[in-house]
């Protein structure tokens, strides 16, 4: 259920700070038709003059960066150096897509004809409803390429990512965004899925759990919409060897702990062969029992910052129950803070066996689950178990075996001795129940466009 309003809720005390009500009916239509009659006149502008206006855009991204960090740090507890390195991560995609957009959007020749090509034009006004765990990035993989390519913008965020919503907003009108080029909209969920429905509107992106992309794309099917769903995932993350077991488990910590956990290609399943599985979780469980609660002010990458909320510890805490009470075992965490915090001691899980709700389902929060197994083919089948198909990573010393095993997983990234590659030109995305289509680069830019044949006899 929604809450009664978008608000900011101190992740740290749980007190809630400043509120917004919902867009009335009203409103979301006024936003609509401004969008459809700001489509027209954006879509006609020459690509280079919507590409300079985008590039505004990531400057003053990197220009507000500190403060548009601390936004992040009140909203959900984002540690301030990540919050900056976010907002700074923002403005490069959208620097990237107004450097490259006209490149990426020219019309293409088809072999073998003298005069076809295939053209790239925007469609209309696309809804984007977006997740508060990466409140800045998640909103540049979305608009930086629509907007390059001429789609115009409703942006329905995260009920408890206000403040940094409207500091995007801010930032496209300062930037000299026409008004209806992009707007942001504090909709309810039925506002979203009327939305979707108007004629007007040509498609709909989220991003954010199964639930929320399951009601989306029914809308979206019903009547007829493009839907783009980037959804949750629970990544694999193999070991099959390693000459430093050491670093080897302080890389796939420090991953695991990005973000308190809470990122949607985290490595949420540890898969690690028998020569180094031991060695591997004693490494774990020893930087896991280093950890202590980070308080407000402090930056330091040995603490961990709360949870985006309590209701998400308590939902985590359940889930590693379940596991306890089934024969797993907690290693080290695991603890829920007292009151209305949302901290949650970061734990190393072993021992996860297939009745357990932590073998299937996506632990959203620092929690290190490890499997043990005895050979590359255990380790396949193991990462292809859950519905869940993001991304993935395989480690080796012998860089053929790891490709190998990394062609196997099915997933819509896959990763060879590096836990992600991640940049604004590389496609983002997954299969299976984790969505389809995708983000950024060639393919991301892509997903919202009439791809026109155009023949000339
Ligand atoms: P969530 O509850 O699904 O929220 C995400 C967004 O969807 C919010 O704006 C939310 O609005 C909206 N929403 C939810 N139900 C809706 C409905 N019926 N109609 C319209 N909008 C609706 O997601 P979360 O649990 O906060 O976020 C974590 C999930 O996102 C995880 O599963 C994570 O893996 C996934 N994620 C995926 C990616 C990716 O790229 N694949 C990236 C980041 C996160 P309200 O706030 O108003 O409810």
């Amino acid at each position: 259920p929604q809450t009664p309003t978008y608000q900011v809720t101190d992740p740290v005390t749980g007190e809630v700070g400043q509120t917004f009500p919902f867009a009335t009916d009203a409103e979301i239509e006024e936003a609509v038709a401004k969008s459809a009659a700001a489509f027209r006149e954006w879509r006609d502008r020459p690509i280079e003059e919507r590409a300079a206006v985008v590039k505004r855009v990531g400057e003053l991204f990197a220009e507000r960066a500190t403060e548009l960090g601390a936004l992040i740090t009140t909203e959900m507890g984002k540690r301030p150096a990540q919050a900056v390195g976010e907002a700074e991560f923002s403005g490069e995609i959208f620097g990237y897509y107004a450097d490259n957009g006209p490149e990426l959007l020219a019309p293409t020749p088809l072999p073998g004809h003298d005069s076809a090509y295939v053209e790239r034009l925007p469609i209309g006004p696309i809804v984007g409803v977006m997740p508060w765990n990466y409140p800045y990035y998640q909103v540049a993989r979305f608009a930086g390429p629509n907007l390059v390519a001429g789609n115009t913008v409703l942006l329905k965020h995260a009920e408890n990512c206000p403040t940094s919503a409207l500091a995007i907003a801010g930032i496209m009108r300062d930037a000299g965004v026409p008004d209806g080029v992009y707007v942001n909209l504090f909709a309810t969920h039925e506002q979203v899925a009327n939305m979707i429905a108007d004629d007007r509107v040509q498609g709909v992106s989220v991003t954010g759990s199964e639930r929320a992309g399951r009601a989306v794309a029914e809308t979206a099917g019903r009547n007829l919409k493009k839907v783009v769903l980037e959804l949750g995932g629970s990544d694999p993350y193999i070991i099959l060897d390693s000459d430093d077991v050491g670093a080897a488990a302080k890389t796939a910590w420090v991953t695991r702990m990005e973000n308190v956990g809470q990122a949607c290609n985290s490595n949420k399943r540890m898969i690690v062969a028998d020569g180094v599985y031991d060695e591997f979780v004693s490494q774990l469980i020893e930087l896991a029992s280093k950890t202590t609660p980070r308080q407000p002010g402090d930056d330091s990458p040995k603490s961990y910052s709360p949870m985006v909320s309590r209701a998400a510890a308590e939902r985590l805490h359940e889930q590693v129950q379940d596991a306890v009470d089934k024969g797993a075992t907690l290693h080290v965490g695991g603890e829920l803070a007292d009151g209305k915090s949302a901290y949650y001691s970061p734990a190393v899980l072993t021992g996860v066996t297939p009745e357990m709700r932590a073998y299937t389902e996506e632990l959203f929060g620092p929690v290190a689950v490890v499997y043990q197994v005895g050979s590359d083919d255990e380790a396949v089948e193991l990462a292809n178990v859950v519905d869940y198909g993001l991304g993935g990573a395989v480690f080796s010393t012998d860089v053929d075996r790891a490709r190998k095993v990394a062609g196997r997983l099915e997933v819509g990234m896959a990763n060879v001795n590096t836990p992600a590659g991640e940049g604004a030109d590389l496609p983002f995305g997954g299969t299976k129940r984790s969505g389809f289509g995708r983000e950024l680069g060639p393919l991301g830019i892509e997903e919202f466009l009439n791809k026109r044949l155009f023949y000339v006899e």
